[in-house]
């Protein structure tokens, strides 16, 4: 088992992987920016070092400054969490060839993952059903822009193959506006990733956003935990989860989830790993593979009992999946609702003080927070300040147990979203299941 930890992330996660580490007898080492002085894993860790200023890019994404932090209290390996640069390949390789685990895939499957036309391409091959498109990113021939067009027929979708975050992609419904808007993706693009490559795929119009959670040990195991729908949704930022997804076409849905473990085989995944796809009419076409933890991942925990956490430290270690396909038994359903600092109406953020905090409890609820009262929440990082996760054995029961422990829930001092979510989870269509990725922002009267 790994030795000691550096935990590269701040926040609610960086608690989360700390606690994983507790338990499994791993001593911890919090990073944290000037500005995070009073986190709550920095007060837990066994070690903490300050890596910088509270910029992100001079703390959270500046590699030397990590390196060396796990230099000087020599670690043994480092945890990237989600966001930040869990999804740097240069990281990952600048981390193993300092002589530290990077606790997640090879730096070369990050790499071919974070190449969305490279990352399709792969799934393709490997059988995981993709959306019909470009099969590849678009040339400069104009001809043959407009005639892949309209052999896929429109609505197209016009994506950057370095995109990330919902930012480059245009959305194209006449051929009269089709090649403007490649030549304005691909420049935004080139700006924004310092990559000008767009590729095209047909525009699904109501899909849903279901993910299939994995993992895999490198050594020849990998195995589903089933899948999770990710549909609300705002600015491409997800809201409110659940696991499992419900509704699906059950033989789709076995199809694909055999898919997206044969994948991993095939491209010799190691760690945890999400594949993202829109569903629509009953199939599954898939949109990108995310190759590090989510932000959501304790929906699927409460479903199957597996910790996510405890298997990515383990298999950073060298060891193999401590489960087999057989043993992961789907029980009962969860939900998750992303509580942030902000305006639950205009979504400003809220940063400031909490001089309240009251986490819900009870059976069947989790709090994944790294608030506490007294905690003034910074304004240089994303607002999310925790996440309220309720179990319960069939979907109503987990569903009321949100809206109770939403009520229950007392963050004072600061604005939170809390009042969306109670609202959504009162929703009649969200009660029903199965509402599409525009489903929220329609709601909102975006
Ligand atoms: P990012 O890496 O920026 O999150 P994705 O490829 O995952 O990019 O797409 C983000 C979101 O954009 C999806 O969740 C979906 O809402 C929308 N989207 C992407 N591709 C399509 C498509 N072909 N049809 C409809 N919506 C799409």
């Amino acid at each position: 088992m790994l030795d000691k930890v550096l935990i590269a992330n701040r926040g609610e996660i960086a608690l989360r992987i700390l606690r994983a580490c507790k338990e499994l007898g791993i001593r911890t080492v919090a990073v944290h920016s000037k500005a995070d002085r009073e986190l709550m894993h920095v007060r837990l860790a066994d070690e903490a070092v300050c890596i910088g200023p509270a910029a992100s890019a001079q703390s959270y994404l500046n590699i030397p400054a990590l390196i060396s932090a796990a230099e000087v209290t020599d670690s043994s390996a480092i945890h990237p969490g989600y966001g930040f640069l869990s999804e740097n390949a240069d990281f990952a390789e600048q981390v193993e060839r300092s002589g530290f685990t990077f606790i997640g895939p090879r730096a070369e499957t990050i790499r071919l993952m974070g190449d969305k036309v490279s990352a399709i391409a792969a799934m393709k091959k490997a059988g995981v059903p993709t959306v019909p498109g470009s099969n590849g990113p678009l040339g400069d021939d104009e001809g043959e822009i407009l005639a892949t067009a309209r052999r896929i027929g429109y609505p197209v979708i016009i994506k950057a193959a370095a995109g990330g975050g919902g930012r480059g992609m245009r959305v194209v419904h006449a051929e009269g506006h089709l090649l403007s808007a490649v030549t304005v993706t691909r420049t935004e693009a080139h700006s924004a990733f310092g990559d000008g490559t767009v590729y095209m795929e047909k525009f699904l119009e109501k899909p849903r956003h279901v993910e299939v959670q994995v993992l895999a040990d490198g050594q020849g195991n990998a195995i589903h935990l089933y899948d999770r729908d990710c549909s609300l949704q705002r600015r491409h930022q997800k809201v409110l989860e659940e696991a499992p997804a419900p509704g699906l076409d059950p033989d789709a849905r076995a199809q694909v989830l055999k898919a997206c473990t044969d994948a991993c085989i095939e491209i010799g995944y190691r760690g945890a790993g999400t594949f993202e796809f829109l569903y629509e009419d009953g199939q599954f076409f898939f949109i990108e593979m995310n190759t590090r933890v989510q932000v959501e991942h304790p929906v699927t925990e409460m479903v199957t009992g597996v910790d996510i956490v405890r298997e990515q430290l383990r298999i950073a270690s060298g060891l193999p999946l401590s489960i087999t396909q057989d043993e992961v038994e789907l029980n009962g359903h969860a939900f998750e609702c992303r509580i942030n600092a902000e305006d639950a109406r205009t979504f400003m953020p809220s940063p400031g003080k909490v001089t309240l905090y009251h986490p819900p409890g009870g059976l069947g609820v989790r709090m994944d927070s790294h608030v506490y009262t007294g905690y003034s929440v910074p304004p240089h990082y994303d607002s999310l300040i925790g996440k309220l996760i309720t179990w319960g054995a069939d979907r109503e029961t987990a569903l009321t147990r949100m809206r109770n422990a939403l009520d229950e829930l007392l963050v004072e001092g600061i604005k939170t979203n809390t009042d969306l979510h109670k609202d959504l989870v009162r929703d009649g269509y969200f009660q029903q299941g199965g509402v599409n990725i525009h489903y929220l922002e329609k709601k909102l009267g975006l």
